[in-house]
């Protein structure tokens, strides 16, 4: 399987376990300088192509071997965030947060080398402490 396979089977597998509503995934060729996203608005979590995150991994001094590795913790932490969500209607790194990402086994980290965005209204944003 390739990274994108593996992604969408990390995904189905965690929304089995954890009992909450798949989120949508999808990769978007158009990321730069963003690995992952999730869209609690669209249910949607994105991730960069996978031939970026190859190119990724690599500059980040791992190696081409680990890629899944790295790949599945971007996953999780996003997952992690589709967590939060369903069950408080929150998106944050916050201790709530990390309780989720260390539930599904993603380094409970807010980006350490890992880029990503949550995206939401402003507003929303202002409600959850600006992130
Ligand atoms: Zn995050």
């Amino acid at each position: 399987m390739n990274l994108e396979e593996l992604a969408q089977d990390e995904l189905i597998n965690l929304a089995i376990e954890h009992n909450v509503p798949l989120p949508d995934f999808r990769i978007n060729n158009r990321f730069k300088r963003v690995i992952g996203r999730y869209e609690p608005m669209k249910n949607l979590i994105q991730l960069a192509s996978p031939d970026y995150l190859e190119g990724w991994v690599k500059r980040s001094g791992y190696e081409p071997a680990d890629a899944w590795v790295v790949v599945r913790d971007v996953v999780r932490h996003e997952f992690a965030h589709h967590l939060e969500w369903v069950k408080y209607g929150t998106v944050s790194h916050s201790a709530r947060w990390r309780a989720y990402a260390r539930a599904v086994g993603a380094h409970p980290r807010a980006s350490a080398g890992v880029k990503e965005r949550v995206v939401f209204s402003r507003a929303f944003s202002r409600m959850n402490g600006g992130e």
